[in-house]
């Protein structure tokens, strides 16, 4: 009558003799000695009752009935999320990154008009009315550094003020101090910049389109948004030409002060391919072979933590929350609680397919025009709808993974993206425990 859960995520703990036993469908997680392990393992468990109790050996029919109770609750939460838009007013930039994913997209190097701001918010205000909502500006380059941009960056911002949203800049970060006086005019959530690593690092990857390097101006804006008290969230792109100077960029954000400081917080970031191949292919990450490595790193190096804690899927959450998260049913944002709108009056699900042609899902300028079709593809997609995560046991820590990556690999949005939750779960657990 009992047999276990087809949510449980079950394996040894890297480095240990232990190992770990996690259920998000019922919301428990537990360590295992060796022997109890042995037993659960092979179903000869002595006391039953506490592993019924904790969600481990479930009635089948009792467990479906919980999940589809859950799965309908995270459906109606996330009606009520708040949405993020990001807003393209260019795909001009002023750097020749080496990875760059926008590199062969053919958008003329034209700039948002301000009709086609206005269109923008009209079509927010009537789309999303009642939603809470901010706004991500993004690009190409969002701060350039002439005036046109500049009024053009500070439009978008009034129209933000005008109706109390925030709003957040995705930058490269060459001319943050640039923009200090016009993000001073901002209810900022936060400005994410890139820094791949210390210097003679950081300048061999992210160029000015001129050659020159980029670290010190990017370290100084990192510098002047503190000391004004906006809040910073430092993503570093790494592959394995990059992952070894981790440690090198922690004791400088260490030095810098920066991560004492509540306003600052961090991303890695995996280098990846996503429209189309990079021409050094050989130096990506898997999504394993990264956090392998990281954990390799922060072994020796534990003052990574201080810079940046890595969530090895769940495992963080876990360990800073006391208790698990909710289960994640879909892990994909687009056209849920993210939309993309750029300087052309087209609209897209996310920033990874914001200006690539053929994942436009309509236009909000010079007129609205939806692709319904297109758009319930995208809003369908979740673990129930995508065929090989239907039985997975990691479904709902994985979610599915990423609608863009899955599409680019199998040209279909209902695929998988799958992501390997159970040796994350290894590295985390093993790390943080
Ligand atoms: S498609 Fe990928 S990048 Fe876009 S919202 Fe979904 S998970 Fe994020
Ligand atoms: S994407 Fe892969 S790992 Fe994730 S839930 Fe689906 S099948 Fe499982």
């Amino acid at each position: 009558m009992y047999q276990q859960s087809k949510h449980n995520i079950f394996s040894k703990i890297k480095d240990s003799n232990e190992y770990y036993l996690v259920n998000i469908l019922s919301g428990n997680a537990d360590i295992l000695e060796p022997d109890e392990a042995l037993k659960f393992k092979e179903n000869r468990i002595d006391n039953p009752d506490i592993y019924i109790e904790k969600g481990y050996l479930v009635n089948p029919d009792d467990e479906e009935r919980i999940f589809r109770e859950k799965y309908l609750n995270f459906i109606d939460e996330r009606d009520s999320d708040e949405i993020q838009l990001f807003f393209t007013p260019w795909y001009t930039c002023n750097f020749n990154c080496s990875y760059c994913f926008q590199d062969e997209y053919t958008n003329p190097e034209q700039t948002v008009t301000d009709e086609v701001i206005d269109a923008f918010f009209q079509y927010i205000d009537n789309q999303f009315a009642g939603r809470k909502k901010y706004i991500t500006i993004f690009g190409g380059e969002p701060f350039l550094n002439t005036p046109k941009h500049k009024q053009t960056i500070t439009k978008v911002i009034e129209g933000a003020n005008i109706r109390k949203l925030d709003i957040a800049v995705v930058t490269n970060g060459y001319h943050i101090t640039d923009y200090i006086s016009i993000l001073q005019q901002a209810s900022v959530r936060e400005i994410q910049v890139t820094l791949d690593g210390t210097q003679t690092v950081h300048d061999s990857r992210r160029i000015l389109k001129g050659g020159q390097g980029s670290f010190q101006k990017i370290s100084d804006g990192i510098n002047a948004l503190l000391k004004n008290n906006i809040p910073v969230n430092l993503r570093m792109v790494v592959d394995k030409d990059n992952i070894h100077d981790l440690p090198n960029l922690a004791k400088y954000a260490i030095n810098q002060g920066w991560t004492k400081n509540t306003l600052f917080k961090t991303a890695l970031g995996r280098n990846y391919e996503l429209h189309h191949c990079q021409t050094n292919n050989k130096r990506l990450f898997s999504r394993i072979g990264l956090y392998q490595e990281v954990y390799n790193l922060v072994k020796k190096h534990p003052e990574i933590l201080e810079f940046h804690k890595p969530a090895f899927s769940i495992a963080k959450f876990i360990f800073e929350n006391g208790e698990l998260p909710n289960p994640l049913f879909d892990s994909c944002s687009g056209t849920k609680t993210e939309w993309a709108f750029d300087y052309a009056g087209k609209i897209y699900s996310c920033t990874a397919t914001v200006g690539n042609t053929g994942d436009e899902l309509g236009t909000f300028y010079p007129q609205t025009k939806l692709n319904s079709k297109l758009i319930e593809e995208w809003e369908e997609r979740d673990v129930l709808a995508i065929k090989k995560c239907r039985n997975c046991s990691v479904q709902l820590a994985c979610g599915g993974g990423c609608a863009a990556i899955a599409k680019a690999r199998t040209g279909n949005i209902h695929s998988e993206d799958c992501r390997p939750v159970k040796e994350l779960l290894e590295l985390g657990i093993g790390l943080y425990k």
